[in-house]
C-alpha cells in the first residue's frame, strides 16, 4: 500500500494541501476528484517524489511504501518513481520509436538492464508482458518495429501504460489519462485500469465523474476554498462517496453542481 500521512505543501510561501491523510491500498484503483487547483497534480507528484524537483517546493508528512518512506535519503529518488510510475495526461510515447523500444525505454532511464540479443533474450517476453498487461499486444503484435507515433491517441497512452509496466512498478500514477482521448478509447484505457490493478496500485486524478465511479473502488475529494489550501473534504468507498456523501460540498461537486 502507498499510504500519506499529514502532508503539507508549498510552492514558496504559498501553501497548496494542508493535512491530507489517504490510505491507497493494493489490489484498489483510488480516485481523487476535485475542482481545478485544488491540488491533485501536486500530490500525485508528491508520491512520486517529483515534487522535490519544483524549485521552491517544499513538503511535510510522510509517504509510505509498504512502510517504507519514499523521501528517505538512503533511497535513490530514481528508485523511488520506478516504484512509483506515472502516466500523465497527454499520451508522451517517443514519436520516431518503435513500439518495442518504446515499452523499455524507461528500464535505461531507471539504470535498469534487459538482454536484448542472443538465446538468453530477456526484452521480448518483457515487452509482450507489458503490451498485454496494458491490453495492447493483440492490435500492436505485428506492428512492433513501427513508430509510437503511429498509433492512434488511445493506443499511444495504453503504450505508455505499457511502458511504465515494464519497470515493475508497486504504484502506478495517472493524472487524467483519458481526457484527451474519444469515448471508446477512454473505454478501453479503463478496462485496461481495472485489469493492471491486480499487478499494481493504481491512483488516478479524473474530473469526468461517471469514470471515477466505473474504475474506482476508493475515491477523495479535494477542495481548496473559503482560503483554506486544498485539503480532503471526504474520502471513501466510491460508492459511498457518490451515493452517500456526508458532507454537502461533496454532494454538490460528484452531482455536477460546482
Ligand atoms: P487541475 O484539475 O486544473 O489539473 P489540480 O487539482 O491538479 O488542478 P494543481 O496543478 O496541483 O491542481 O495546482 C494546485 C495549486 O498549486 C494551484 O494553485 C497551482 O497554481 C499551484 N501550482 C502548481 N504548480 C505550481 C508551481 N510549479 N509553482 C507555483 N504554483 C504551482
Ligand atoms: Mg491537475
Amino acid at each position: 500500500s502507498l499510504v500519506a500521512q499529514d502532508v503539507h505543501a508549498w510552492f514558496g510561501d504559498h501553501q497548496v494541501l494542508s493535512a491530507v491523510d489517504l490510505v491507497m491500498a493494493a489490489g484498489e484503483v483510488t480516485a481523487l476528484i476535485g475542482p481545478s487547483g485544488c491540488g491533485k497534480s501536486t500530490f500525485l507528484r508528491i508520491l512520486n517524489r517529483m515534487h522535490e524537483l519544483v524549485p521552491g517546493a517544499a513538503l511535510a508528512g510522510q509517504i509510505l511504501l509498504d512502510g517504507q518512506d519514499i523521501y528517505d535519503p538512503s533511497l535513490r529518488p530514481i528508485e523511488s518513481r520506478r516504484r512509483v510510475g506515472m502516466v500523465f495526461q497527454k499520451a508522451n510515447p517517443f514519436p520516431t520509436m518503435s513500439i518495442y523500444d518504446n515499452v523499455l525505454a524507461g528500464l535505461s532511464l531507471t539504470g535498469q538492464k534487459v538482454k536484448r540479443r542472443g538465446k538468453d533474450n530477456e526484452a521480448d517476453a518483457l515487452v509482450e508482458h507489458s503490451l498485454r498487461s496494458a491490453g495492447l499486444w493483440d492490435e500492436v503484435r505485428n506492428r512492433l518495429g513501427t513508430p509510437g507515433g503511429s498509433l492512434s491517441g488511445g493506443q499511444q497512452q495504453r503504450l505508455c501504460i505499457a511502458r511504465s509496466l515494464a519497470v515493475r512498478p508497486d504504484v502506478l500514477l495517472m493524472d487524467e489519462p483519458c481526457s484527451a482521448l474519444d469515448p471508446t478509447s477512454t473505454r478501453r484505457v479503463e478496462e485496461t485500469i481495472r485489469q493492471i490493478a491486480s499487478e499494481v496500485t493504481v491512483v488516478i486524478v479524473t474530473h469526468n465523474m461517471q469514470q471515477a465511479q466505473r474504475v474506482s473502488d476508493r475515491c477523495a475529494f479535494f477542495l481548496a476554498a473559503e482560503g483554506l489550501p486544498g485539503h480532503i473534504v471526504e474520502q471513501g468507498s466510491t460508492s459511498d462517496v457518490f451515493e452517500r456523501p456526508r458532507d454537502e460540498r461533496t454532494a454538490d461537486y460528484v452531482n455536477g453542481r460546482f
